[in-house]
């Protein structure tokens, strides 16, 4: 049987980690950009990718790197580029002019079954999506940077998204091994950022206030908080730190309240705090794109190790 198709339109860091997941689904993939240079060495950055993770063992899917990198396929042509797709996914810049221009451009050359996604991951369904004829198959599938190695991603559909193509958006995500939450409605940050900058805001006051130095900040979480939530979420930590959530409430609540109104307000970001921050960790690594490089390569082995952890528990 022919491998079902998709199309993925941008073929920058997301749009190749997202061929790459597909293809190791074992899925056809036509990889769209606006410049033929672009996608030849997007196209040799995953082969190169494939070979290395095969070598080390952490390719995913059952069929080799090189079986997997025939089905991707690269195009300057955005109507051949989906022609044939079940399912497009667009990775292109976070700019909503750009975007509302694309999905204006596809929704004049799709039919009536294919679902239009989106990465993006902040801007709103309602924003990207509203007029078009075809927005009942449009929905936001926001990923995980590195979506390979980081699996969830937040499906957030349109107020006119029909439920179908949440569900088959859902569907597709399982098959491919990624980890899908559905967000009943959009909200400003989605789920996954909300979280990431409530975190981000306290760690900003801490640091500001001088409670505690930049560094000591981070390994809060990488040592403390985060080997936790790397397996269970902040509702099932409460549940097992006391006997299940209303014990928990019932122990707790009054002194999580007393700590919360000491919160201060949403910080600027910029300034004394911004230079005290950014001098640390410039510090700890230096503002160069190869050392930059090199940590995110050791950031992606970590998580490698880590997924592999989990699939083994
Ligand atoms: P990127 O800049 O690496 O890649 C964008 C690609 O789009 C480039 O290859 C560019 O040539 C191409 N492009 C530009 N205009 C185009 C057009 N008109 N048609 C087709 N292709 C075009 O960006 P990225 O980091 O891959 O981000 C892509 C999307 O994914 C954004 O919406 C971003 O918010 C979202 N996202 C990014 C991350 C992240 O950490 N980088 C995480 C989750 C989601």
């Amino acid at each position: 049987m022919e491998p079902s198709q998709v199309a993925i339109i941008g073929s920058g860091l997301i749009g190749r980690s997202w061929a790459m997941v597909f293809a190791a689904g074992g899925f056809k993939v036509k990889l769209y950009d606006i410049a033929q240079q672009q996608l030849t060495s997007a196209l040799e950055n995953i082969g190169k990718q494939m070979k290395e993770l095969e070598e080390s063992g952490f390719l995913k899917g059952t069929l080799s790197a090189e079986q997997q990198l025939a089905l991707i396929s690269i195009c300057t042509d955005l109507k051949a580029a989906v022609e044939g797709a079940t399912f497009i996914q667009e990775c292109t810049p976070e700019n909503l002019e750009l975007k509302k221009k694309i999905f204006g451009q596809l929704d004049l050359i799709v039919g009536n079954t294919v679902i239009l996604s989106s990465s993006t991951s902040c801007l709103l369904p309602s924003k990207l999506f509203t007029g078009l004829k075809h927005v009942k198959q449009c929905i936001v599938s926001h990923p995980v940077n590195p979506p390979y190695f980081v699996p969830l991603v937040e499906i957030v559909p349109h107020p006119e998204t029909d439920p179908s193509t949440i569900e088959r958006t859902y569907s597709l995500m399982k098959k491919i091994g990624q980890s899908p939450v559905k967000l009943n409605r959009e909200i400003e940050g989605f789920v996954l950022n909300r979280l990431q900058y409530a975190v981000i805001s306290e760690a900003w006051r801490l640091v500001g206030e001088g409670v505690i130095s930049p560094t000591d900040l981070d390994l809060v979480m990488s040592d403390g908080l985060g080997m936790r939530y790397a397996f269970i979420g902040p509702l099932e930590t409460m549940h097992l730190n006391a006997e299940g959530i209303s014990n928990y409430c019932e122990r707790y609540r009054e002194g999580m309240r007393l700590v919360l109104n000491t919160f201060g307000s949403v910080p600027e970001f910029s300034g004394e705090i911004e230079q005290k921050i950014n001098q640390a960790m410039s510090e700890k690594i230096p503002v160069v794109p190869k050392v930059l490089d090199a940590r995110r390569k050791r950031r992606d082995e970590y998580l490698t190790g880590l997924a592999k952890l989990k699939k083994q528990m």
